[in-house]
């Protein structure tokens, strides 16, 4: 049987893989090894989600916690590389943008291992941002390509991608079917809302964890300013990300949102199904909040999910806490069409199929 090895490492990348592993587990056609950088290892932040999503154990985990940049990705080449020795699989599977995905597509690239690379093409055109080098890096040197919009389709082809002999697939996100898989188990499931007392459409979910908000006291600031005065309307809950944690700690900022421990899948999904609205900088929140029918205030300065602002779904408001309270006024109004199909259908049964097909994996 050919395998595949996929790499992951951070909380949203489980999500993702998730979808996938379960349609190769029941088509069994292939077989799938699963590696954890160890990117992200608390149990709320990995464990949950394998227990909860059903992704396969991982059969290795790489314990590789650095946090300097360099550091980690380089711990990560060598010991990929080393399990790309040993499993000798047919291709490599990597998802998004973070350390974990350009470490598994460049030790698998420079062992001429098929590279697939799962939300390819998205940019949102701020190099400074680490996420967007990881990106543009991983896609220049996959193979197959998967984009999750028109949009990263179009961004790969204004870099000259269509010359490179890359095969590129519109595929959708694969985040939507993860949603949709994944929406009634949370229904059941969570009890969330009154483990916090929180009723329906009478709260704000926010998250905030990128490292250029979170790593600046003024603009983390900002951004608690903004969500303490949308408070004074309405309760305000954050599931904190470690890192935001640790700097708001760091900088003495305080706040009146009510801060709780990051949530698992299930947890989360229903605060979106239950939420007013959505304050965010995560990228996955966006859609998310979108695929929920939820509006959804952008706390940066761009976004790689551009259709979303493009259609009146979304709105960016960087750190400026007087634009998020004007943002948050303009959505209690807004009337939008959830119903718009920004991001395919049966994603993951999409890229199974080029996948098997493209990479010889039949
Ligand atoms: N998420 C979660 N619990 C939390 C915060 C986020 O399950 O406490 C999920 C969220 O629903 C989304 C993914 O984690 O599916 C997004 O991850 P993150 O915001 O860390 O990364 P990004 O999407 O910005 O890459």
């Amino acid at each position: 049987m050919k395998k595949i090895v996929t790499i992951v490492g951070a909380r949203p990348q489980f999500i993702k893989a998730a979808v996938l592993s379960r349609i190769i587990v029941e088509k069994n056609e292939f077989e799938e090894i699963v590696v954890h950088t160890g990117q992200h290892f608390d149990q709320n932040m990995s464990e949950i989600f394998f227990n909860e999503m059903d992704l396969p154990i991982p059969k290795y985990n790489l314990d590789i916690h650095e946090s300097m940049h360099g550091a980690m990705t380089g711990k990560m080449l060598e010991k990929i590389e080393k399990v790309l020795v040993l499993e000798n699989p047919d291709a490599v599977v990597v998802y998004g943008d973070t350390n974990s995905t350009l470490a598994g597509a460049l030790a698998a690239n420079k062992m001429h291992i098929q590279v697939a690379h799962i939300e390819a093409g998205l940019r949102s055109f701020n190099m400074e941002m680490p996420e967007e080098v990881n990106r543009i890096i991983t896609d220049r040197i996959s193979n197959q390509l998967f984009c999750p919009t028109k949009q990263a389709l179009e961004n790969l082809k204004s870099e000259g991608f269509d010359h490179f002999g890359i095969d590129i697939v519109l595929s959708g996100d694969i985040m939507k079917d993860a949603v949709s898989y994944y929406n009634q188990k949370a229904e059941a499931n969570s009890t969330i809302l009154e483990q916090f007392d929180l009723d329906s459409d009478k709260f704000v979910l926010a998250t905030i964890h990128r490292q250029e908000n979170t790593d600046d006291p003024i603009k983390l600031k900002n951004i608690l300013k903004g969500l303490d005065d949308i408070s004074e309307e309405i309760k305000v809950v954050m599931p904190l990300h470690p890192r935001t944690k640790k700097r708001i700690a760091e900088f003495e900022l305080s706040t009146k949102v009510l801060l709780i421990d990051p949530v698992g899948y299930f947890d989360m999904l229903k605060l979106l199904a239950h939420c007013k609205m959505v304050v965010t900088d995560s990228g996955g929140l966006q859609k998310e909040s979108f695929f929920n029918k939820k509006h959804c205030i952008i706390a940066r300065d761009e976004t790689e999910w551009k259709e979303l602002v493009d259609n009146g779904f979304a709105k960016i408001v960087g750190t400026d806490a007087g634009k998020m309270l004007d943002a948050y006024d303009h959505f209690l109004k807004a009337k939008s069409n959830f119903e718009m199909n920004l991001y395919g259908d049966n994603v993951g049964e999409t890229i199974y199929f080029h996948l098997k097909n493209k990479l010889g994996l039949n």
